[in-house]
């Protein structure tokens, strides 16, 4: 299930064992890797909540649950963001945070699984991306694939998912692409981290927030402003409020990714902080 970056990692773990010595630079370098993929998931967050803003901004049609749709779109995007060369490892990191927040969930009973959510259970969220990501790529993402037990034939049906997918976003946000000028613009606002200073100088450093107004507002023409802000919530989200024009990602959130990584993918017994 691992990726094959992420089994690099835990073989670091296991080389902590034998050479004490170099404790400190693998707990650094696991930090390291846990910031990765907690800027990775932030992304991807982004993308979901910035694709609810844009079916509200444009009135647009959605067949099946929304969540759904909209996942399908953060997919999209990241599959095709000739901008950013860290996209395509940021969807493995967010496919394996949703199936590592499913594993973490396993046993706790029906109730804890939302069956009646509107979202998708996360292990379905973790599968319907990665067949996403193999039926738009295979010869990239078949090792994921791979990895995720999804069948030869499965992963080609995937192809299928994929276009319609691409497809069908493509005709309902095409009246909406800019052709000669931009529409309204993108603010970004980083409020006070407090306790979480760490992921907001990441989040600014890596522009996860800036990067995503930038490529929304340069391919759509938005009917109104729109604020992309960064904030401590009290609970590890993110949000899209219609009302307020605004897409927030929660400071709680990137702790919380940080954390699964750290604890329950490469398994160390240590403390974070
Ligand atoms: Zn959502």
């Amino acid at each position: 299930m691992i990726s094959l970056r992420k089994l690099a990692a835990a073989t670091a773990c296991l080389a902590l064992l034998v050479a004490p010595t170099m404790a400190k630079d693998k707990v650094a370098k696991w930090r390291a890797d846990s910031m990765d993929f907690a800027m990775h998931d932030a992304s991807f967050s982004m993308y979901h909540e910035i694709g609810h803003m844009l079916v509200d901004a444009f009135e647009l049609p959605v067949l099946g649950k929304e969540e759904d749709a909209v996942d399908a779109l953060a997919t999209i995007w990241l599959l095709t963001d000739d901008s950013d060369d860290d996209s395509w490892n940021a969807l493995i990191d967010a496919a394996d945070g949703w199936y590592y927040n499913a594993v973490k969930s396993t046993g706790l009973g029906i109730d804890d699984l939302s069956y009646s959510s509107d979202h998708s259970l996360d292990i379905q969220r973790a599968y319907a991306m990665v067949c996403m990501m193999v039926g738009a790529v295979p010869d990239v993402f078949g090792d994921t694939a791979d990895n995720y037990n999804i069948g030869e034939d499965r992963q080609e049906e995937c192809g299928y998912t994929f276009a319609q997918a691409y497809n069908s976003w493509q005709k309902l946000l095409q009246p909406h692409v800019v052709s000669k000028k931009r529409g309204a613009e993108i603010s970004v606002v980083y409020e006070d981290a407090g306790d979480f200073e760490d992921y907001a100088r990441a989040l600014r450093k890596r522009k996860i927030l800036e990067h995503a107004a930038e490529l929304v507002s340069k391919q759509y023409v938005l009917p109104e402003p729109m604020t992309f802000r960064a904030k401590q919530c009290g609970e590890p989200n993110a949000f899209y409020y219609p009302g307020a024009n605004e897409v927030v990602y929660c400071y709680e959130m990137a702790d919380s990714m940080f954390s699964l990584y750290l604890y329950d993918i490469l398994g160390w017994s240590g403390t974070a902080n």
